[in-house]
């Protein structure tokens, strides 16, 4: 595959990793709808499953043969390629849903007897395959609250009853939905002091809220990068997808374990992804400038009580909020939360009124969304986390889209005077 690091990643993003002239010229990837892929001879068979099935190490610059789509794929090789530049790792790896990718490196990375810690809260699903489906294979696991201390987070490892046994961190900054921050850097240290010489302690970030643009959790010492690439990566509510960032001998793991269980993505979600990933700049920028124009306004309007917002914590924030922010991301992103004044009846007036902005879960898209946390995705997260997150009746959490501000700014403004 051609590469060129010096180039930014947007620059690359129509090219990297195809090469026309194997395609009949194509501009475009086409799509290799194909389950199979025919060798050229029997050597040629031989070799390349030698070399998947580690028993044979890779020449220098040799590229790994096409042998069968759950192994290997050129719309998904292409699509890695790309996503890798972003997060500046050695590779990538396409998945079916976020949730596969998250799940897929869990059970790689985590032995019965092990422990995994991880941040409070995290997005319903991975809360659920790590608290009701890990503990069938004798993993345990603590979580920490967003926000937290380091001193804090050594105390719960203590308590917890298992702290040498520590394996793998898996953290979600900012919180959804209310933007509580992690120290990526912090997780980090907490990895190494429980590193040994024979296990090493590994550092997840799930990246979905802020990534690959605005957060770049390698720089800071993640080891793997999670995304639900149906979100911002997508960004298009067409295609459930997800991805996993790292170097190579982690993902050589990764990928190992993403074969046998079959989540790889299809070749024509990675299509779709990879035609996405064109504007993903174009699209995170316009609704990242949307966003600040929203939340100014919300935060002047009467019938609002509180905007939860990275520009505004970057602003009025404690000094350690905002050293963090500025740190650990290049925007505020283009999630707002807020409080409406009332409670749950006056939140659903104000959702059931919109007409450009959707009601609907999910985020990152190019259409703007609406949603209630404390009925609709918190549903399931215990009380003691909510009132912590303050998710409560008057909350409601918008992602906002690529519209023109002005329409989304009068659809608010309509729809909270409706109340
Ligand atoms: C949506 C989401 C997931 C799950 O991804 P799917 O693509 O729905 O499987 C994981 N983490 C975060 C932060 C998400 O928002």
């Amino acid at each position: 595959m051609k590469s060129n690091k010096k180039m930014n990643p947007e620059s690359l993003m129509m090219s990297h990793g195809y090469k026309p002239e194997l395609s009949e010229g194509a501009i475009k990837t086409p799509i290799f709808q194909t389950s199979t892929f025919v060798f050229k001879s029997a050597e040629d068979g031989k070799n390349f499953f030698e070399i998947a099935y580690g028993l044979k190490e890779k020449e220098v610059g040799e590229e790994v043969g096409l042998i069968y789509s759950r192994l290997n794929n050129p719309n998904l090789e292409i699509l890695e390629g790309r996503i890798a530049l972003w997060d500046e790792a050695d590779t990538s790896a396409a998945f079916e849903s976020g949730m596969a990718g998250i799940t897929t490196v869990l059970l790689e990375f985590l032995n019965p007897g092990d422990l995994l810690l991880y941040s409070r809260p995290v997005y319903g699903g991975t809360d659920f395959f790590i608290n009701k489906i890990l503990p069938k294979w004798g993993i345990h696991a603590v979580g920490f609250k967003a926000g937290s201390t380091k001193e804090e987070i050594k105390t719960i490892l203590k308590e917890s009853g298992h702290e040498d046994k520590l394996a793998f961190i898996h953290i979600e900054t900012p919180a959804n939905p209310t933007n509580a921050l992690i120290d990526i850097a912090m997780c980090k240290e907490i990895a190494d002091e429980h590193s040994t010489e024979d296990k090493q302690v590994l550092l997840a970030v799930d990246n979905t809220y802020m990534g690959p643009i605005w957060s770049s959790p390698m720089k800071h010492g993640a080891d793997l990068v999670c995304y639900s690439a149906t979100k911002y990566i997508n960004g298009h509510s067409d295609v459930v997808a997800g991805a996993v960032s790292g170097n190579i001998e982690l993902m050589t793991r990764v990928k190992g374990m993403r074969t046998f269980l079959g989540n790889m993505a299809s070749p024509n979600t990675a299509w779709l992804l990879t035609r996405s990933l064109e504007t993903l700049k174009l699209r995170m920028e316009k609704q990242a400038k949307n966003a600040k124009k929203v939340a100014k306004f919300l935060k002047k309007h009467d019938k609002v009580e509180k905007v939860y917002y990275l520009g505004f914590l970057k602003k009025n924030g404690t000094d350690e909020e905002k050293a963090l922010i500025e740190k650990q991301y290049t925007s505020s992103g283009a999630m707002i939360s807020f409080d409406i004044k009332g409670g749950e009846k006056e939140a659903f007036k104000f959702l059931n009124s919109l007409r450009l902005m959707h009601l609907a879960v999910s985020l990152g898209s190019n259409e703007s969304l609406a949603q209630h946390p404390a009925t609709m995705t918190h549903a399931d997260v215990s009380k003691e986390i909510k009132d912590h997150l303050s998710v409560t009746e008057k909350l409601i959490r918008l992602s906002i889209g690529v519209e023109h501000h002005k329409d989304l700014i009068a659809d608010i403004e309509q729809a909270l005077d409706k109340i």
